[in-house]
């Protein structure tokens, strides 16, 4: 279907041709309509599946009769991460330049002032993490009931990062006849009640089965001793042995990033990080700085994973198995965007055992390791030793209030560098950095004081009965270096 069917006005398409967009995606394709017609949507799409447009062109086009009024905006984009929301203000910008809507992009981490007069001025458009919409709003700079329009992105990442009651409250404070939007990759039970509870009739869009990795990207296991040391070593012989162009590595703690920066940075490699405790300036300049291919490899936290659209990465280093099952999905999907061709390797350590099971169950087959799989009777091995409980993380609705940021932000464990730095503290306020947490319990790794789980602290004695799945593009156990180069995935 041609983007000319879908009811948006000529202006729009001629602003959709401009930036290239030559067919609607799916997601465009079944939402465009509906929300033209002002029915409320419930969308299931990840990232990269074209959903920011499928809420901004027609919301261009509605917003496009009536005027904007002093504090008064008229329609409210949440997104869970800074960079999201800075990266949909970017695209109502270049998709809207053919009509004089006003958008305000109402951030943490950079100044109130800026805000304030655009709010002043009258905002057609406010795109916001919700921390800092709240303290705009308990400030009295802003008015919501004369929104018209919302739209909650990324949902399931907000319950992730424990925003889901600024999400409820927000939604509260907003005039009952609305529009409202709801996106999430996945539909936990917490975003279906949020949905139930604040969208009238929605009409249900579903583009992407849930979780799933690019065709185009070779995954491999690469096994690694739980010795940082030795781990890290392991990550430099994974990054010298492949033709890398642009890497970025994740860690599920912000130390850890701040370790492995530090250590790549003492072994030559040309690296930034980025994690939710440095302030924006040095976040944005990174991000740019890696776009810009200034620097080759980002050391990242799982803020970074989701959504950044970084169009061009070769690479994915796992240093760190993450916890939640999507997360890998997440962040591997970082490469092999748009058709291209991506790697991604993750080391394991016999830790990590039970979360690769997780991840390769819901990928529905099994990755390849590079140098042989542990035998079954290692990962029992691995599987006995580990004390207490199965560490499963829980997920949302984590007290955020007892968070507040630490360090001074900027590179980590550094002092800072970056002129922006001397601000750090800056419009430090409710924001996503605290919902990074720096003690992630790691299945296996909760401490003899946690409740244990009883059933799973005794060892296994009986191999747990696997079904059988196959192997990610039926390779063996054993694959050789030379296979390592990103090979198209038939
Ligand atoms: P999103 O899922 O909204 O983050 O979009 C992912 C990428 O797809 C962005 O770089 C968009 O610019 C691009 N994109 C969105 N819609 C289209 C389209 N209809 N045709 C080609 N590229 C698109």
């Amino acid at each position: 279907m041609p983007f000319a069917d879908l009811g948006l006005s000529p202006e729009v398409l001629r602003a959709v041709e401009e930036v290239g967009y030559v067919e609607p995606t799916p997601i465009q394709a079944q939402a465009i309509p509906y929300v033209l017609m002002g029915r409320d949507v419930l969308g299931s799409a990840q990232t990269g599946t074209g959903k920011t447009a499928s809420f901004t062109l027609p919301m261009i086009d509605i917003l496009t009769s009536g005027r904007a009024r002093v504090r008064m905006p008229r329609s409210l984009i949440l997104e869970p991460t800074r960079e999201l929301a800075a990266q949909v203000a970017e695209h109502f910008e270049t998709l809207g330049k053919n009509h004089k809507l006003t958008v305000a992009l109402l951030i943490g981490g950079v100044s109130y002032d800026d805000q304030d007069r655009k709010l002043d001025r009258g905002a057609d458009v406010v795109i916001a993490t919700p921390g800092r919409l709240l303290d705009h709003f308990v400030r009295g700079k802003l008015l919501l009931n004369g929104i018209e329009i919302l739209v909650v992105d990324e949902a399931d990442r907000m319950l992730d990062m424990g925003f889901i009651p600024d999400v409820e409250r927000i939604c509260k404070l907003l005039p009952f006849t609305r529009q409202t939007m709801f996106f999430s990759a996945t539909m936990p039970p917490e975003i279906q009640r949020l949905a139930d509870k604040f969208l009238h009739s929605p009409e249900r869009i579903e583009v992407a089965p849930q979780a799933t990795a690019a065709a185009t990207i070779v995954q491999r296991l690469k096994r690694a001793s739980d010795d940082p040391a030795a781990k890290r070593e392991a990550l430099r012989a994974l990054m010298r042995e492949t033709a890398v162009k642009n890497a970025i590595i994740f860690c599920n703690r912000k130390k850890d990033v701040g370790t492995l920066y530090r250590s790549l940075q003492r072994h030559g490699f040309n690296v930034g990080a980025l994690h939710g405790d440095m302030d924006q300036h040095q976040r944005t300049a990174t991000l740019d700085a890696f776009r810009s291919g200034q620097i080759a490899f980002l050391a990242a936290s799982d803020v970074a994973a989701r959504g950044l659209d970084i169009p061009d990465v070769s690479h994915i280093f796992n240093y760190d198995v993450p916890i939640h099952p999507e997360d890998y999905v997440h962040r591997i999907g970082r490469t092999g965007r748009a058709g291209r061709e991506g790697f991604a390797a993750m080391l394991v350590t016999p830790k990590d055992y039970k979360a690769l099971k997780a991840i390769e169950k819901m990928l529905g087959y099994e990755i390849a390791w590079i140098d042989g799989a542990p035998s079954e009777e290692e990962q029992r091995e691995a599987e006995s030793e580990r004390p207490y409980g199965n560490g499963r993380h829980r997920r949302g609705n984590r007290s955020r209030r007892n968070k507040r940021p630490h360090g001074s932000g900027g590179q980590p464990g550094h002092s800072p560098k970056h002129p922006a730095q001397a601000n750090a503290h800056h419009g430090r306020d409710r924001d996503e950095r605290r919902h990074e947490h720096p003690k992630h319990p790691h299945p296996g790794e909760r401490k003899a004081h946690s409740h244990p789980a009883p059933q799973q602290n005794k060892p296994q004695s009986q191999p747990q009965q696997q079904p059988h799945r196959p192997r990610q593009q039926g390779m063996g156990d054993h694959v050789p270096a030379f296979m390592m180069r990103p090979v198209r995935v038939t």
